[in-house]
């Protein structure tokens, strides 16, 4: 599995793109702005995306997306999501006030997306990858993912704060071999990560202790501004792992 970082970031910003993956060139795991930098060729090759929550740094490349692909794919874009989320892209993206319905154009017969909604912990095959969506904390319904390549797993957190579900679900997993994780605000912001339920380096380190498995970490959603001051505070959160902080077009391989 050949994983591009498209975008990492908590933000926006001159070579800043907000979370999206790219995974063998057809599936998306989020669709933040870093779909932006995605050829119109690119773009028509991706069949599935999974997204993990319904906040726009991880949806609003969805929206442009589906408008650049208008007339270009002849099979629709299978979105997979919660039904929470789901519900809410129907209501508050995708409901002809922000933008279009794309999942009604240009007909209802033949919608440039489809939705499919995943149940946490049920497992499902997309894009020939054995994938399992698991509960997180975050200030709306949100999931993270689990990606068996056959040779190796990688799971992503999404959004979360620390939690239960988090870890036991992480526990849970045969193996893991790669763990990408959000540490989106430094310490001295604990409890604004509190708040808007995001992880900060010391606290991350905390509930990485209750691990039993040693992923190589992948830190991302870093607000910007507040970079050098997580990756200081890593350096002794994180001492114990073997870790680095994601860049937009980083490739991992798994
Ligand atoms: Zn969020
Ligand atoms: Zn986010």
């Amino acid at each position: 599995m050949r994983i591009k970082v498209l975008g990492c970031s908590g933000g926006v910003g001159p070579d800043l793109r907000t979370t999206s993956l790219l995974i063998n060139d057809e599936l998306l795991v989020d669709a933040g702005t870093g779909i932006g930098d995605l050829t119109l060729d690119q773009m028509s090759r991706i069949t599935d995306v999974l997204l993990t929550h319904s906040h726009l740094d991880h949806v609003c490349g969805l929206a442009f997306m589906a408008d650049n692909l208008f007339g270009l794919i002849d099979r629709p874009l299978r979105v997979h999501a919660t039904a929470a989320t789901i519900d809410a892209l129907r209501r508050h993206l995708f409901n002809w006030v922000i933008w279009p319905d794309f999942s009604q154009l240009p007909d209802a017969e033949h919608p440039l997306i489809t939705f499919h909604e995943i149940t946490p912990d049920v497992p499902f095959t997309v894009c020939g990858l054995a994938v399992v969506g698991f509960t997180v904390l975050h200030t709306v319904p949100a999931i993270g993912y689990a990606l068996d390549s056959g040779e190796g797993v990688f799971a992503f957190s999404g959004d979360t704060y620390a939690c239960e579900a988090l870890l036991s679900a992480l526990n849970k997993l045969p193996r893991l071999d790669r763990l990408m994780i959000e540490v989106a605000f430094p310490d001295e912001d604990a409890a604004l990560g509190e708040l808007s339920r995001h992880f900060t380096p010391h606290l991350l380190g905390a509930e990485l202790r209750k691990l039993r498995h040693r992923p190589q970490l992948f830190l991302t959603h870093h607000k910007p501004g507040v970079e050098p001051a997580i990756q200081r505070e890593c350096v002794d959160a994180l001492a114990a792992w073997d870790y680095s902080h994601l860049k937009r077009g980083d490739i991992i391989l798994s």
